[in-house]
Parts: C-alpha cells; sequence; structure tokens
C-alpha cells in the first residue's frame, strides 16, 4: 500500500486525501494551522456558521467537488438560487438574469439587446474558444460592438463568475468556456444544502479511517534526493512517504522548496502568479431584513453577495439571518491602506444601496480584506495553459494541487478540478 504525504489541509488537500485514503491507501496530512480549511474554513459564533466569505459551488451537482463526493459515496444535496437582482448604475433595481427566461423579463436589457443576448448564449452555448483565451473581454466587447445593458451585463459576469472586475485582463475565451459549462450543465452557482461543515467533516473522517491529519504542523522542507521526493521536515523531524503532494499556492511553494533544483524561468512563473483580491463583509443579523435567496449585485461597485440563511437552513439561529457582501479589488489596490479603507467603504454603500437601514438590524460584524481570494486571477496572461502543471518538473513523485495550477474553470472549480487531474496522475485512474 502506498504512502503519501499531502502538505497543507486546505479543502483541495482535504479531498484528494480522502479520495487516496479511500482506495486503501494510507495518507499523512501536515498542516500549519490549528484547523484544517485553509481559505475554506468555517466560522462558527452565536449560532451562526460562516465560510470564508461565500462558498458557492459552480455547476452544483455537476462540479468536480460533488464528483469527488460522489466517489466516496457521498450524495450532496445542493441549493440552487432564486431571483438575483441589480442595482444598476442609475440606482434602478432590476432582476439580474440568471437564465433564458429571465433575459426576456429583466429591465436591464431593450428588447433589441434581449434578442441580441440570447443570440450571443446560442453561439456560447455550441462555441470553441482556444482563439479568443489571449483576447481581453474588453477587446471582445469592442470588437463586438457590445454595449448598454449587455456591455453592464458582461462587466458584471466579468466581476462575478471570473472574480475579475477588470475586463481588460479576463481572458473572453475562458470567460465564455465558463458560460458554456453553465448552458450545458443547466448548473450555475449553487450552495451545499446545510452549508460546507458536514462535507469537512466527511473528508478528515476518511482520511483519519487509516490515515493521520497532523495540525499545527508546518512543513519547513520538501526532502529530495536523487531528483525523487521522499519526504518532508517538520520541525526538524523527518517523515518518509512514497509521494509527497504539495496543496500550498504555487507563489508559496519555494518556501519549502529548494530553488536551485529548479529551472529559473519555472520559479518565476510560480511566485509571479496574480491572484484574485477582495474585501468582504459578513452581517450577523438579528432579523430578518428580505426573503430574496439569490444573488445580490451592484454595478457601481461592482460588487455581489448573498442572504445565505435564505439560500440553506442551519447556517443562521432561527428568526436571524446572515448576509455576506464581496467586493473584488486589485491586488495593487489590496496593498494601499488608504485604497484598501476606500473600496471597504464602497462595499459598505453597496450594502447600503439594498438594505438602507442595514445598521439597526446588524448583531454583529466581520469585516475581510484578503491578498489571495482564489490562487490565479483567469486574465489572459494566466490562462490554463500558461499555468504551472500538477508535476513538477524535474523531480518524481512530488505533485502539486491546488487553486492556481493548470486545471479548468475558475476560483475554486480550477483547485477541485486540480485534485482529479493529481489523483489520476498519481494513481493511473480514469475515474
Ligand atoms: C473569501 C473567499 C471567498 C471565496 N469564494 C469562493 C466561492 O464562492 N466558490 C469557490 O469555488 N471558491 C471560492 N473561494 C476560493 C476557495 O476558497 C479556494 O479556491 C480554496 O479554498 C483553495 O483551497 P486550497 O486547498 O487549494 O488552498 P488553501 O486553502 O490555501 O490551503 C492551503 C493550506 O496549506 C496550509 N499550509 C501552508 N503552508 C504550509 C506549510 N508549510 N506546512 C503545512 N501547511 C501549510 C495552509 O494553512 C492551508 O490550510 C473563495 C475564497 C475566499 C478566501
Amino acid at each position: 500500500m502506498s504512502q503519501t504525504i499531502i502538505i497543507g489541509g486546505g479543502i483541495n488537500g482535504l479531498l484528494l486525501g480522502a479520495l487516496l485514503s479511500h482506495e486503501g491507501e494510507t495518507v499523512t496530512l501536515f498542516e500549519k494551522n490549528r484547523f484544517v480549511g485553509g481559505r475554506a474554513f468555517l466560522y462558527e459564533k452565536d449560532g451562526f456558521v460562516l465560510d470564508y466569505g461565500v462558498h458557492m459551488t459552480r455547476l452544483g451537482p455537476k462540479s468536480p467537488v460533488a464528483k469527488i463526493m460522489r466517489q466516496l459515496g457521498i450524495n450532496i444535496e445542493f441549493r440552487r438560487l432564486g431571483n438575483s437582482y441589480l442595482i444598476d448604475y442609475d440606482g434602478q433595481k432590476v432582476l439580474f438574469p440568471t437564465s433564458p427566461a429571465g433575459v426576456f423579463k429583466t429591465r436591464l436589457f431593450t428588447l433589441k439587446e434581449k434578442l441580441k443576448v440570447l443570440g450571443l448564449l446560442v453561439k456560447i452555448k455550441k462555441g470553441r474558444f482556444n482563439k479568443l483565451m489571449d483576447m481581453s473581454l474588453k477587446d471582445w466587447m469592442e470588437i463586438n460592438n457590445i454595449t448598454g445593458g449587455i456591455r453592464r451585463y458582461f462587466e458584471l459576469v466579468s466581476a462575478s463568475l471570473m472574480v475579475c472586475p477588470f475586463i481588460e485582463k479576463t481572458s473572453a475565451g475562458e470567460t465564455f468556456r465558463n458560460i458554456q459549462k453553465i448552458l450545458k450543465t443547466g448548473h450555475s452557482a449553487e450552495y451545499p444544502a446545510h452549508g460546507w461543515r458536514q462535507i469537512h467533516k466527511t473528508l478528515t473522517n476518511e482520511i483519519e479511517k487509516s490515515g493521520k491529519i497532523r495540525l499545527r504542523s508546518k512543513v519547513e522542507k520538501v526532502l529530495i534526493k536523487d531528483g525523487k521526493a521522499v519526504g518532508v521536515m517538520v520541525e526538524g523531524k523527518e517523515y518518509f512517504a512514497d509521494r509527497i503532494v504539495i496543496n500550498i499556492p504555487v507563489q508559496e511553494i519555494f518556501g519549502i522548496l529548494d530553488e536551485k533544483m529548479f529551472d529559473s524561468k519555472y520559479i518565476s512563473l510560480c511566485k509571479n502568479i496574480v491572484p484574485t483580491s477582495a474585501v468582504f463583509i459578513d452581517l450577523a443579523l438579528k432579523d430578518k431584513i428580505s426573503d430574496i435567496n439569490g444573488m445580490l449585485y451592484t454595478y457601481d461597485p461592482k460588487a455581489y453577495g448573498m442572504i445565505t440563511s435564505n439560500v440553506t437552513e442551519g447556517i443562521a439561529p432561527q428568526g436571524m439571518q446572515l448576509l455576506t457582501m464581496f467586493y473584488p479589488i486589485s491586488l495593487e489596490d489590496m496593498t494601499d491602506l488608504e485604497k484598501r479603507k476606500m473600496r471597504r467603504n464602497e462595499l459598505w454603500k453597496a450594502i447600503k444601496d439594498f438594505f438602507p437601514d442595514i445598521e439597526s438590524h446588524i448583531y454583529w460584524k466581520r469585516e475581510t480584506s484578503l491578498q489571495m481570494i482564489d490562487g490565479v486571477q483567469v486574465n489572459i496572461d494566466q490562462t490554463e495553459d500558461k499555468r504551472p502543471k500538477s508535476s513538477v518538473p524535474g523531480i518524481e513523485n512530488l505533485y502539486l494541487v491546488g487553486d492556481s495550477i493548470a486545471a479548468p474553470g475558475v476560483g475554486g472549480e480550477i483547485g477541485n478540478e486540480s485534485v482529479l487531474i493529481t489523483y489520476r496522475e498519481m494513481t493511473g485512474s480514469s475515474f
């Protein structure tokens, strides 16, 4: 039976560890924190269960995470979202379309625009986008004379689906590839019934059946002998295994890998991957403010969120609600204190655009800003084919898994897809 060491207990380390464990392999997972989950960790207070931001699963039951859970014998139930709304550039609240019927109903588009959007969606559903991977969404819109409501719609799709409000950077090809999956599967962003707690528990139990999760165990170094990864060093002690998997963002892997063993181009590629950044605000509300169970968008700023407790039970106490609003911003703004404050104030404006008297409903709040939301911003310089692969060049038995490597999709989906890719490479399985 093979022994595998996984470095990092983020959701993708857990998913891979559980898959291997389920196949009868022995997994030892080292996590530097005193809890697992990484950027998908859960925070519980006063009966509220908060994700870090809201963790939606794109494609719901057709997502890679659902596929992995099914392999483990668990069918996750997903909740579809209800109607979504947008506070448009002129302050008007309109339906934000998430289906062809929504395109007809919304006041976001004129009649002529509605017909054009439907035509575009048909083309996207059938299309191939290889030639558009290096073209920005902005250039594509200019070439195709996309204006008015349709342009605002694509700007918001860029901000939310692609977590990149910078249309001059977002890859048009990657955007359409992601929209195509939604159109083909009939599933958009959905939320696991009862939240993520049960999924985390299932994964840790599966690993611990025959292996170990070692918390507060920071890996200092990957041990490499004769071009093969053979183990890790943790607090001065060596641990050995047949295979080593690194589940930390690629930007950070040279904290535990010796740079001397790698090509400078590879080092620079990994270190310079640009992540997505955001400010976000969670509000635990002492009473009910709204029944909306879809997304809430604002055009200015390009922020979005939802009342998660309207989508599933089990994450807020009876009679109370949980609202999270999220605002993707640039890494440059994130690292500048004044700009970050400005962005946070803009996000408060977005919340108040929807709920002017929100202050009087707040039980407690959590305001957060993070340099890394998703490991990679899917922009024209960082499309799937341009990112580091699952296997590490020149070193045998060493693999990467996570949301900044070469795998299809966007955001968390990249990380979950990378689990499938790495698992297949490690085991030769066709699943
Ligand atoms: C606010 C927010 C909102 C998000 N919303 C969504 C969403 O709606 N949908 C979606 O799909 N995705 C979303 N994401 C992205 C998603 O959370 C990430 O893609 C995912 O959590 C990444 O998981 P990972 O396992 O690849 O990496 P990480 O979560 O970064 O895990 C890496 C782990 O390695 C540990 N570690 C690091 N160094 C060491 C070391 N030397 N030794 C031992 N352990 C180490 C870390 O502590 C961490 O636990 C969101 C992220 C955030 C932050």
